[in-house]
């Protein structure tokens, strides 16, 4: 059994990377740097590695970067994508590489006829973003796509660069034949693996430290999403996307959680604005449980995040 995970040194492909080890595959998995140890070093220390790990460079930028890797493989996993909240140029800093990389990827699988599925990390922002999506009682599932004009002229750039890589991916899936799985998280959560700190932990320290904003989010947890993935590769009747989200909550709930988890912390105490809160929408979990996926409660997950936030020193409470 020989996949290949791209991006593996993310904060989600490292666990992905981890659960296939465990499960006795041998794992190509691709890094921009692989001399950088912060990238490598824990993959690396994973227990199989030694002997069903193996490295390769890659970029999503450098057309045909993919090609030789995948070769032999019998399943892709697509996860390497910028996730990122500080940027100068969302074109080229994020629509580009989540765009191009997601075809570069798909054109090398098309290539190779070993590979029996490619799943692909898309996420909730390719679903849940259009004109009057997240209301009062909404319920969102796989059906729901979101809408590229709203959410450029929103300007929310990381969702975009989402929207329309699942987008494209589909298209080029389609032409080439390729059967492709979709997991749609939420804003993922649990312990980090990795050394550097992930945009979506960096959230759950921004509540320690900055007052919070009036919105709502979907929560899941890292090992939920990886379990995802899995079936989402050996499940052979498993087809199009899987919405991935545990409880969606607001703001003002995470911080509530918090200050019940940790009653000595000192954490912000009023919302960003007073306008009435972003309302709670429901995500549709039927179809990803019909996989076999079950889920962490988002407590469990909050308080795991918190401790090995504390345990890299990224929290100093
Ligand atoms: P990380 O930032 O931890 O991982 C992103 C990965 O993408 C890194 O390995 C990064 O490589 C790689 N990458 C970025 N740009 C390039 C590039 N040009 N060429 C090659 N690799 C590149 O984020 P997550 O683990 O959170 O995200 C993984 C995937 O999950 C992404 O597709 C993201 O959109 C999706 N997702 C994440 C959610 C979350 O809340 N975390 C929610 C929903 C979806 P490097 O290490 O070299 O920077």
């Amino acid at each position: 059994k020989l996949v290949c995970v791209t991006g593996a040194s993310g904060f989600i492909a490292s666990w992905l990377v981890k659960l296939l080890l465990e499960k006795g595959y041998t794992v190509k998995a691709t890094v921009r740097d692989p001399n950088n140890p912060k990238k490598t070093e824990h993959l690396r220390g994973l227990p199989g590695a030694d002997e069903r790990l193996h490295l390769f460079k890659a970029n999503l930028l450098e057309e045909g970067s993919f090609d030789s890797i995948v070769e032999g493989c019998d399943g892709v996993f697509h996860t390497a994508s910028p996730f990122i909240t500080k940027y100068t140029d969302p074109q080229a800093e994020l629509i580009e590489p989540a765009v191009k990389g997601t075809l570069n990827v798909l054109t090398s699988c098309a290539k190779r006829p070993s590979i029996r599925r490619v799943v692909l990390t898309s996420s909730m922002a390719a679903v849940a973003y259009k004109r009057n999506a997240q209301t009062a009682g909404a319920v969102i599932d796989e059906t729901w796509f979101s809408d590229p004009d709203f959410v450029r002229e929103s300007q929310f750039w990381y969702v975009l660069s989402k929207t329309l890589a699942e987008e494209s991916a589909w298209k080029v899936a389609k032409e080439h034949g390729i059967d492709m799985v979709t997991i749609n998280p939420s804003m993922v959560i649990g312990p980090l693996l990795q050394p550097t700190l992930n945009t979506s932990a960096e959230f759950i320290l921004n509540f320690i430290n900055e007052t919070f904003k009036n919105s709502t989010l979907g929560w899941v947890d890292v090992r939920d999403v990886v379990n995802a993935h899995i079936l989402a590769f050996e499940v052979p009747s498993a087809s199009g996307r899987h919405c991935l989200v545990d409880t969606v909550v607001h703001n003002s709930e995470v911080v509530k959680i918090l200050r019940q988890l940790y009653p000595n912390i000192q954490l912000p105490e009023e919302c960003a604005d007073d306008k009435p809160y972003e309302p709670i929408y429901k995500v549709s979990k039927e179809k990803t449980k019909s996989l076999g996926v079950e889920f962490i409660p988002f407590e469990v997950s909050l308080k795991e995040t918190v401790e090995s936030l504390r345990e890299k020193k990224f929290a100093n409470f």
